[in-house]
């Protein structure tokens, strides 16, 4: 269900939000593109703050970006990260809070995570490999 079109089209966003990432503590930028249902793509960045407990992460941002907007289905993520200002170095894979939160609002199996550097070095796997045995809103349903 994600050609490479749309695969490039994620992560060309992630890097493109990546460059609004405010990470003056870190100094370590990521950007997120989340891919909605309905096929809108939201993007978000990290954001960071002097209070550090108050930062946000670029895949929360997309989230919660997405969800006041009306959406809260999602199929796939792209996650763009790294040290350098100029180019995503890293593999960002997402924290352990940014995993439950995407758990929230998609089937694990079916979600699509992509960790990437550029449209031709990425790594893809499923929310479900990145969090097994999961607790959701069905186990309270
Ligand atoms: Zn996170």
């Amino acid at each position: 269900m994600l050609d490479n079109e749309l695969r490039n089209r994620l992560i060309d966003s992630a890097l493109e939000a990546r460059k609004n990432a405010y990470a003056p503590y870190s100094g370590y930028y990521v950007g997120a593109a989340l891919l909605c249902s309905g096929g809108d793509i939201v993007t978000g960045c990290n954001v960071e703050n002097a209070s550090y407990g108050a930062t946000n992460c670029a895949e929360r941002t997309a989230v919660f970006k997405a969800v006041s907007e009306g959406k809260q289905r999602f199929t796939a993520i792209a996650i763009a990260g790294g040290k350098e200002r100029e180019q995503a170095s890293d593999y960002a894979y997402p924290c352990g809070v940014c995993r439950q939160v995407l758990r929230e609002f998609c089937v694990p199996e079916d979600m699509i995570v992509i960790v990437c550097r550029s449209r031709d070095d990425y790594k893809q796997m499923t929310l479900a490999e990145l969090l097994p045995c999961s607790f959701g809103p069905e186990n309270l349903g």
